[in-house]
């Protein structure tokens, strides 16, 4: 489940409260008091995710909604990103700059690196989020 930016902030702001996080005039309750100073229990950051998750999200003109399917429907993604791993064999460091082939947001993609040093093969996973943030001039 990605969460929306302007969610995450809120999210993030919460910290400062106490138990209850307030969106966009919508009050989403959540059950677990802590301690001010203390920082987030992970559980209760769930909650508040799992809560957000339900509500709807608005920014300044736009409004976020979760779908309920997170496929990318395309065949080759390509990542911002040149991605390295060492060798489990022989420790070289191995570059992956390949594509992902219909990958899922939100979901674990192997991915495999070959070692031209040692000949070995080794996976991967990671997990693609999308960042999607209205623009205001
Ligand atoms: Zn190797």
């Amino acid at each position: 489940m990605q969460i929306p930016p302007q969610a995450q902030r809120e999210i993030d702001r919460v910290e400062t409260l106490k138990g209850t996080v307030e969106i966009n005039g919508s009050e989403v309750v959540v059950n677990m008091p802590f301690q001010e100073g203390t920082g987030i229990p992970e559980t209760f950051k769930r909650r508040i995710e799992e809560a957000l998750s339900r509500a709807e999200i608005k920014s300044e003109s736009i409004t976020f909604e979760p779908k309920s399917s997170t496929d990318t429907d395309i065949k080759k993604f390509y990542l911002p990103y040149d991605l390295y791993a060492n060798c489990p064999t022989c420790g070289d460091r191995i570059k992956w700059n390949n594509y992902l082939c219909y990958p899922t947001y939100g979901e674990p993609e192997n991915i495999h690196f070959y070692c031209d040093e040692c000949e070995d093969d080794f996976t991967k996973t990671i997990v693609i989020g999308l960042k999607v943030e209205e623009v205001t001039a």
